[in-house]
């Protein structure tokens, strides 16, 4: 439920903290246009890139925070080229691209310091090009404006097989080890309390992730403590996470049912058991003490629509690679482990989040194993495998058949 309170102050940000800039361009709805070079130019103060496509295309750039960004897009796109690593400049540290649906595709320039871009159109030997020069902000022109505020809108970039020694920003995990506090999730028939068996394989595979180089985890608790659904994604956006996992291991009236369910974010539940397993998490903030609010107005729900397609089919992708890699590593998996349903703790516009049921406290013998401390370790060494694989292309096998 969004009060009108919380839309107002919705909307609100979204006006202070979007900083969008809408490039020209006509629209068109003719055939699909080829991005055919991309020449990256150290100039003066920043980088001048051009672009070459065979037809006019609409362009849009965005201003991104956490790190800086800019991305430009490019509609009824698709590339047959690869943006290679611009020069060595003041303002560009690296440039990454992909699609971002089946007909736009963007390119992204992670910045050193906040930067604005602007975009012209020409042509050139019947091709038409797009220019865009990304210069420092002048400080005082930028004052005059509503201060943007360090809100994250868009994405982790689109391309999973980032990572090897040109990216020096560590991978960031946020692990949200469900439930906490007065909400103690499931509760088994013998009295355990999900939200401990969280707590407990959330640190586990933390250790073992942060035995990979370059990798850092955050839990969104460390203790027994209630956090609404909204702050534990907040926090992920907060941090510039590179990926959400929210940890959990429920419980249903089906007793045999066992296994473990990796579920990505959908307005329609993929089936009646993910619908009812979505509304049981979502309920947890019926916890919250009296008086509680969200410390960060939530434009969750009205965010870009753009922003969160993208999301999602990260997300998607991640989660079909972990549900290989669990499987290939003999975790017991439900029928169909890959699932989607509206979690509100996977909401994040803008970070690529998944939602894992280790299993079922419902279920004994996964409750044994959810208690298991050898278990555990082959469990995260599973998920921290499929991350790391995920995002630095297959170099997360070795290191996990380190013991
Ligand atoms: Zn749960």
């Amino acid at each position: 439920m969004i009060t009108a309170h919380r839309w107002r102050s919705a909307i609100l940000s979204l006006l202070t903290a979007l900083v969008v800039t809408v490039g020209c361009g006509n629209a068109f709805a003719a055939d699909e246009r080829v991005m055919t070079e991309i020449q990256q130019l150290a100039s003066e103060d920043g980088l001048e890139v051009r672009f070459k496509l065979t037809g006019k295309v609409d362009v849009r750039t965005f201003q991104l925070k956490n790190p800086d960004r800019i991305a430009i897009d490019f509609d009824n796109t698709v590339p047959a080229i690869e943006p290679g690593s611009p020069p060595e400049n003041d303002l560009v540290e690296s440039t990454r691209h992909g699609l971002v649906a089946a007909d736009r595709y963007r390119v992204i320039f992670r910045l050193k310091a906040p930067a604005s871009a602007r975009v012209e159109h020409g042509s050139d030997d019947g091709e038409e090009t797009v220019a865009l020069s990304i210069a420092p902000v002048d400080g005082a022109a930028q004052n005059s404006n509503a201060a943007p505020q360090p809100v994250a809108v868009a994405t982790s970039d689109n391309s999973p097989s980032v990572g090897g020694a040109e990216n020096v920003k560590p991978l960031l995990i946020v692990i949200d080890p469900g439930h906490g506090g007065d909400d103690n999730g499931a509760v088994s028939k013998s009295g355990t309390h999900e939200k401990d068996i969280n707590l407990e394989n959330a640190r586990v595979l933390q250790d073992v992730l942060e035995d990979y180089p370059n990798v850092e985890v955050k839990l969104t608790r460390h203790g027994d403590r209630f956090i609404s659904l909204d702050d534990r994604a907040a926090l992920a956006r907060r941090l510039g996470a590179d990926l959400f996992l929210s940890i959990h291991a429920d419980s249903i009236r089906y007793k045999t049912l066992r296994g473990a369910t990796v579920y990505t974010l959908s307005d329609e539940a993929s089936d009646e058991l993910s619908r009812q397993i979505a509304a049981s998490e979502n309920a947890a903030d019926r916890f919250a003490p009296e008086g509680w609010e969200a410390n960060e107005p939530e434009v969750f729900d009205i965010l870009l629509d753009l922003t969160r397609r993208e999301t999602v089919s990260f997300s998607e992708h991640f989660a079909a690679a972990l549900v290989s890699d669990l499987s290939r590593r003999k975790i017991e998996l439900i029928k169909n482990p890959k699932r989607s349903a509206g979690f509100r703790v996977l909401k994040a516009p803008d970070v690529p989040s998944v939602l894992i049921e280790m299993g079922f406290l419902s279920n004994e013998e996964d409750e044994k194993l959810l208690k298991d401390e050898s278990w555990r370790r082959q469990f995260a060494s599973a998920v921290a495998s499929a991350v790391v694989g995920f995002f630095r292309g297959g170099k997360g096998e070795e290191l996990t058949n380190r013991d």
